[in-house]
């Protein structure tokens, strides 16, 4: 009976490594996906400071053309005849002059914005670093666990083979049958006065065999085999 109670707590223990096993790549997974996300956040801010960059050698060839325009216009002033044709000429210059403003204002603008990306990219950089030392961290780590678990596994197989090779061939059988049928649980232990797979009373001198332990008693309602712990 304590071998059937040794192999079963072996199996639950295997089980648990096997889902620890698995589970290893998905935590890789999760952190590969972090630095990916960075990654990408970092793409999109050198793309917009790029097109920020374009839009600011835009305004500076507007303000120039302006200020080439202004020159040309200033120039008119000593060519001009009459009073009418002066005045036109100086409100044509003003509105160049705004227009120049205007520019320059978009332009301060554009280089505020700028800075802004710039510094946010820097702030993208370092947390990629982080992340990337995190990862490399991880990976170390979980090829290190994947290492002992594999040792853990072995043994606990082997172990479990010596079992499995000292147990009545049929006895193996019905737990095997056993642990399918009753999802992981084949050997339940009798406590209480109750079998503590389906939770059923077990009749009074049942329970007192099984106490002795000296042969295999199963439950009567779900067929799991009993065990008494002290
Ligand atoms: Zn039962």
């Amino acid at each position: 009976m304590k071998l059937l109670v040794d192999l079963q707590n072996l199996d639950i223990e295997i089980k648990g490594i096997e889902k620890k096993k698995e589970d290893i790549p998905k935590e890789v997974d999760t952190q590969r996906e972090r630095l990916q996300k960075i990654q990408k956040e970092m793409d999109i801010l050198i793309e917009i400071i790029e097109r920020i960059k374009r839009q600011k050698i835009d305004k500076e060839q507007d303000v120039q053309i302006e200020n080439d325009l202004l020159v040309k216009t200033k120039r008119k002033l000593s060519e001009v005849k009459t009073n009418k044709e002066y005045s036109a000429l100086l409100s044509e210059i003003d509105g160049i002059k705004k227009k120049i403003d205007s520019f320059e204002d978009e332009e301060l603008s554009l280089m505020e914005i700028l800075e802004e990306k710039e510094r946010d990219l820097e702030g993208k950089k370092g947390e990629l670093k982080e992340e990337e030392r995190n990862f490399q961290d991880i990976t170390h780590q979980k090829k290190d666990e994947i290492v002992k678990l594999n040792i853990l596994f072995d043994e606990r197989l082997k172990r479990r083979n010596q079992i499995v090779s000292s147990l009545d061939g049929k006895l193996f059988k019905n737990y095997t049958k056993l642990m399918d049928w009753r999802k992981g649980l084949a050997v339940a232990q009798f406590k209480d006065n109750v079998c503590k797979g389906c939770y059923k009373g077990i009749p009074l001198q049942m329970g007192i065999e099984i106490k002795k332990m000296n042969s295999i008693i199963t439950c009567p309602h779900c067929s799991r085999f009993l065990f008494w712990a002290v």
